[in-house]
């Protein structure tokens, strides 16, 4: 069918009534010229056919714009503002107006936009605009256009987060410098200052949800990538940059001093630590303890590092733990993080 126009009784603010069509799809690809009239804003809102005032109907208004070659290539905005789900119901059906009859289903691609703004919005391409907002060269000389504009830099940011979203995901799960060197050298758009933003939102995301390590990593991501934003991706992280697992790494006040080797996982031969400490560090890292072959189950971790904090002695507590490039963190504070992050994986 395409396109879809259906009679409303109406009135006008000049006295007149009586009952007009008023369209609910427009399927420009079938009729560009009903697009052309739908971005001249005859039909946003419906105007008396008399005398050309916004004519008041009684229903619910709404409008489909189908643009090929447009992104995003649906536009579907409802007039008063409704719950969520009789506006889904109220975009499907006009989506099956739009596709009946057609032999290959188009509308995959399709946003909820602002009724007001549907005329201004039906004949641009979405994506181009977010382009020009983003590079300062999008020009709005009209109120409409201004508006649009506001609306614009949500589409943007939306568009931005949603373009990184899997990047983050495996930046955040990455538990080695040369995957995060990687990660960070594949994706350009990891140094995009947008991002710090992102993974700012994560952490808060992280911390209320009651995964402090999460937040913790998501933190210590942003800072490493503000750091290769400005001294470069290698300065941020160099051979000499530790693991992101737990190493012992000296006291806080001094220069933490920094070895070539890899880390060695067993930390418990490190000398002076606590053997509780030591085997809380060990199962931290992911690694069997004592004459262990498995990791220790969650809760074995958490009786481990309860005991292990119990029993940690001040000057143990104040080591410094390297935990990624330029973060130095507590051994106590560490633990103690941890914890609180097994004990809330632990929740039913
Ligand atoms: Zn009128």
């Amino acid at each position: 069918m395409g396109s879809y126009s259906q009679r409303f009784a109406y009135r006008c603010r000049n006295g007149h009534e009586g009952s007009l069509p008023v369209w609910l799809v427009v399927d420009g690809e079938e009729q560009p010229d009903l697009l052309r009239r739908a971005a001249e804003g005859e039909f946003t809102p419906p105007r008396c056919p008399e005398c050309g005032a916004e004519a008041e109907v009684s229903g619910q208004l709404s409008l489909l714009v189908h643009r090929p070659g447009k992104h995003p290539e649906m536009l579907f905005g409802a007039a008063t503002p409704r719950d969520p789900d009789r506006l889904r119901e109220q975009a499907q059906l006009s989506m099956m107006m739009l596709n009946q009859g057609r032999a290959q289903p188009v509308g995959s691609d399709g946003i909820v936009v602002p009724y007001e703004l549907l005329a201004v919005m039906a004949q641009r391409d979405m994506n181009a605009d977010a382009d020009a907002l983003e590079a300062d060269s999008f020009t709005a000389l009209s109120p409409e256009l201004q508006r649009y504009r506001d609306w614009l830099g949500g589409y943007a940011a939306e568009r931005f987060a949603q373009a990184t979203k899997l990047v983050l995901l495996s930046l955040l799960q990455a538990d080695s410098p040369g995957d995060l060197l990687k990660i960070i050298a594949a994706n350009p758009i990891l140094l995009d200052r947008r991002v710090d933003t992102l993974l700012g939102h994560m952490a808060e995301a992280a911390e209320q949800d009651g995964q402090p390590q999460m937040a913790y990593i998501a933190r210590a991501r942003r800072d490493l990538l503000r750091q290769a934003r400005e001294q470069g991706v290698d300065q941020a992280l160099g051979p000499d940059t530790p693991t992101p697992q737990v190493h012992a790494a000296g006291p806080v006040d001094g220069e933490a001093e920094e070895s070539a080797e890899p880390p060695q996982p067993d930390f418990a031969e490190e000398a002076t630590l606590t053997p509780s400490v030591g085997s809380a560090l060990v199962a931290m890292a992911g690694y069997p303890v004592g004459d262990r072959t498995e990791p220790l189950s969650g809760q074995e971790l958490r009786q481990l590092l309860t005991r292990a904090l119990a029993e940690m002695p001040p000057d143990e507590a104040d080591l410094a733990m390297k935990y990624l490039h330029g973060e130095l963190v507590g051994l106590r504070d560490l633990m103690t993080l941890w914890l609180a992050t097994a004990l809330g994986a632990a929740r039913p």
